[in-house]
C-alpha cells in the first residue's frame, strides 16, 4: 500500500481511477499529454516544500543551495534547445506569463491585436470575457472565411488600422503551420513588439516539426504541459534586451515564490526533449495528425483549411447534422476523449457550437502509429454517424480497450 492509499483513500481512489482513465482512452484532446515517470517524480518531490522568491543568486530566503542549481539547469536546457538569448521558467502557466509580458511592456487601456477567440486564439489573447480583453484595448484578427487559413494581408491592413502596442501570434485551434516572417514585417510596419504564443505547438518547435519563431518573435511564451511534454506550467523566452523586464513583470510584478517542483520537471522535459527519440516523436505527431485528418476527410468530415500540418484538427460537423457537444459525448462513451469547439464563423453558441478538436500529442506518446490513427478515425466516423446508439459506443470503448492495452502510456507502465 501507498503512503496515500493509507492516509487519504478517498483521493487515493480518484487518482487510481483517473490512472485508468488515461490508460484505457484514447485521449485526443489537443492540450493534452502523457508526461513521462521522470517528470513526475520531479513534481512530487521535495522541491515543493522550499519557497524562492527571487531569482538564483538573487534571493529573498536563504537556504537556496539546490534549488539555485535547479533554476539554472532549466533555464540553461531551454536556452539550448531553442536557441534563446534569455528564459524565465517561473510563470505558474500559460495565462499568467501572456498577463506578465502585457504588464512588462504595455499599460491598461493600450492596443493588442490577436487571433480571434471563435477562430483559434486564446482568451488570454484580448478575449472579452478575460483581463487580457477587459484592462486593454484588445483588437482582433480572423481567418478567412472561404479558406480557413490566416490572410497575412488581413492583419497587415488591421494592425495598421489599430496600431497595436503588442502583436499577438499563436493559437489553440489553427491547425496550419504560422508565417513567423511574415508577422515580424506586420509588427515592423505598426511599430508593435512581437509576441509568439507557442503554448500548443512547442513541443514540435523543440523537436523541430514546426519553424521556430526564435528568430523572429521579441518574446515567446509558452506553456510546458501540451506537446513539450513537460509538468504544468510555463516559460517566456526572450531577446536579452527584454531579459530584465520580463523578470520584473513575473517577479514581484505578477507572482510571488516560483513552484520549484515544477521548474525541476521542466528541466526534465527539457531533456527529454533534447534528444533525437524527441525528433522522431515530434515527426510522428504530425504524420499521425495527417493520418487521422487523410481518414477523417475520405469519410466526408469537413477539416477546417481541409487538414493539418501540425498536431491539431479542427471540424466542422454542420454537414453531419451533429453538435459538437453531442459528437463529443457520444466519442467520449465510446473511450475517444475529445472537445467541441467552435470553428470559424460558427452560428452556434460556444457552450454548444458546430465543431470538435482533435490533437495527436498523447497518443502520439504512447506509440500510436499511423495504423492506429486509421483505425481511430474509423471508430470516429461510425460513433459520429449513428451518435444515439450506445450499444455501438459500448462496443467501440471495448475495442479502444483492447488497442491501449498494446500501447502502454508513459507515466502508467506499472498498471496491468
Ligand atoms: C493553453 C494555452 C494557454 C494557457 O495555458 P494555461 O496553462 O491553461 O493557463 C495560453 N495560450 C495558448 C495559445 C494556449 O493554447
Amino acid at each position: 500500500m501507498t503512503t496515500l492509499e493509507l492516509k487519504d483513500t478517498e483521493i487515493f481512489d480518484l487518482i487510481k481511477q483517473e490512472e485508468y482513465r488515461q490508460k484505457n482512452k484514447i485521449r485526443l484532446i489537443a492540450s493534452e499529454n502523457y508526461v513521462s515517470r521522470a517528470v513526475m517524480e520531479a513534481t512530487g518531490s521535495v522541491l515543493t516544500n522550499k519557497y524562492s522568491e527571487g531569482y538564483p543568486g538573487k534571493r529573498y530566503y536563504e537556504g537556496q543551495q539546490f534549488i539555485d542549481q535547479v533554476e539554472n539547469v532549466a533555464i540553461q536546457r531551454a536556452k539550448d534547445l531553442f536557441g534563446a538569448d534569455h528564459v524565465n521558467v517561473q510563470p505558474y502557466s500559460g495565462s499568467p506569463a501572456n498577463l506578465a509580458v502585457y504588464l512588462a511592456f504595455i499599460n491598461p487601456g493600450d492596443t493588442i491585436l490577436g487571433m480571434a477567440l471563435p477562430h483559434g486564439g486564446h482568451l488570454t489573447h484580448g478575449a472579452k470575457v478575460s483581463i487580457s480583453g477587459k484592462y486593454f484595448n484588445a483588437e482582433s484578427y480572423s481567418l478567412d472565411k472561404e479558406t480557413g487559413l490566416l490572410n497575412y494581408d488581413t492583419i497587415l491592413n488591421k494592425a495598421l488600422a489599430c496600431r497595436p502596442k503588442i502583436l499577438i501570434a499563436g493559437h489553440s485551434a489553427y491547425p496550419r503551420i504560422l508565417d513567423f516572417a511574415r508577422f515580424r514585417e506586420i509588427a515592423d510596419a505598426c511599430g508593435a513588439l512581437l509576441m509568439v504564443d507557442m503554448a500548443h505547438f512547442a513541443g514540435l518547435v523543440a523537436g523541430g516539426a514546426h519553424p521556430s519563431p526564435v528568430p523572429y518573435a521579441d518574446v515567446i511564451t509558452t506553456t510546458t504541459h501540451k506537446s513539450l511534454r513537460g509538468p504544468r506550467g510555463a516559460m517566456i523566452l526572450c531577446k536579452q534586451e527584454y531579459a530584465q523586464a520580463i523578470d520584473k513583470a513575473v517577479f514581484p510584478g505578477l507572482q510571488g515564490g516560483p513552484h520549484n517542483n515544477t521548474t525541476a520537471a521542466i528541466a526534465v522535459a527539457l531533456k527529454e526533449a533534447s534528444t533525437d527519440a524527441f525528433k522522431l516523436y515530434a515527426a510522428q505527431i504530425v504524420k499521425n495528425a495527417k493520418a487521422l485528418a487523410a481518414t477523417l476527410v475520405s469519410k466526408g468530415f469537413n477539416l477546417v483549411t481541409g487538414g493539418t500540418d501540425n498536431h491539431l484538427m479542427l471540424i466542422d460537423l454542420t454537414n453531419k447534422g451533429v453538435t459538437g457537444k453531442i459528437a463529443a459525448k457520444a466519442l467520449d462513451a465510446a473511450g475517444i476523449v475529445l472537445n467541441y469547439n467552435a470553428v470559424p464563423y460558427d452560428t452556434r453558441k460556444p457552450f454548444d457550437p458546430s465543431g470538435i478538436r482533435l490533437g495527436s500529442a498523447a497518443v502520439t506518446s504512447r506509440g500510436f502509429q499511423e495504423e492506429q490513427m486509421v483505425q481511430t478515425g474509423e471508430w470516429i466516423n461510425a460513433i459520429i454517424s449513428d451518435p444515439g446508439n450506445t450499444a455501438l459506443q459500448a462496443e467501440v470503448s471495448a475495442a479502444v480497450e483492447k488497442l491501449c492495452a498494446s500501447f502502454p502510456a508513459p507515466g502508467l507502465e506499472h498498471l496491468v
